[in-house]
């Protein structure tokens, strides 16, 4: 097993990709709350520019609980039948719209149980709303992340969450806010499933992966993660 992370080294890790990344965010487009819910629950099993692209029109006619529901499942799925699981995901939607309606107000409630109780809202959602919506410091650990957490060494773990208790604790309190963006950042644009672009990668010498890309064996196409551009990633329509 690799040496675990101290916790200069963790400082470190984060440090630089801060750096890397000084304004990271999610790459999902969101106006409100209610539409991050949404985008996030339409996101699974599915990619953040997919999502964008429906839900780009999604919320010009349906940003709030009460225009969902009257927008109705056939509605909705009119709008969203590129993404993957569409059927069961607005089935969801509304379901969830309905009970936001009757039992929080029409508002997304700033709650882990709460959230989790809606349809289609796991742990990994509710942790992205707490953190994205409402600045609280979770980590919600995704495919990215949990490739990440483990090749690296910084917090290995058999599910998500198991990463994910291991991240909380392992993660400079400093940088807790942001480190579930970093580190999908990080996992989408550099510590990608296949072939890491190792050689350019601002922790390599922290990372405890062995079977690290070597320069000679690629050069590495990297793509730029908008969301880490300052000024060019800006997530909330009319901001
Ligand atoms: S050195 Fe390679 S495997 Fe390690 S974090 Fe960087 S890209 Fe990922």
């Amino acid at each position: 097993m690799a040496r675990p992370f101290s916790k200069a080294e963790a400082e470190t890790f984060f440090a630089r990709l801060k750096k890397a990344m000084p304004e990271p965010r999610t790459e999902l487009v969101y106006v409100n709350p209610y539409t991050l819910l949404v985008a996030v629950v339409l996101s699974a099993q599915a990619t953040d520019r997919g999502v964008n692209k429906a839900t780009a029109e999604l919320f010009k006619v349906a940003d709030t609980p009460a225009k969902m529901v009257a927008l109705g499942e056939r509605g909705l799925t009119h709008y969203i039948k590129t993404i993957g699981l569409y059927r069961g995901k607005a089935k969801n939607v509304i379901a969830l719209s309905r009970l936001l309606l009757e039992h929080h107000a029409g508002e997304v409630p700033r709650d882990r149980e709460a959230l989790e109780s809606l349809p289609g809202v796991g742990r990994k959602t509710a942790n992205v709303v707490l953190n994205v919506a409402f600045g609280e410091k979770t980590i919600a650990v995704d495919t990215h992340i949990f490739r990440v957490a483990n090749r690296t060494g910084l917090a290995p773990g058999k599910d998500p969450r198991a990463v994910e208790d291991g991240l909380m604790k392992k993660v400079p309190d400093a940088y807790l806010l942001h480190a579930h963006h970093w580190l999908i950042l990080h996992g989408r644009y550099t510590c990608v499933a296949r072939k890491p672009h190792c050689p350019v990668c601002v922790v390599r010498d922290l990372c405890r992966f062995p079977d690290k890309t070597r320069v000679e064996d690629e050069a590495p196409k990297i793509r730029t993660p908008a969301a880490a551009t300052p000024g060019a990633g800006a997530r909330r329509r009319g901001s």
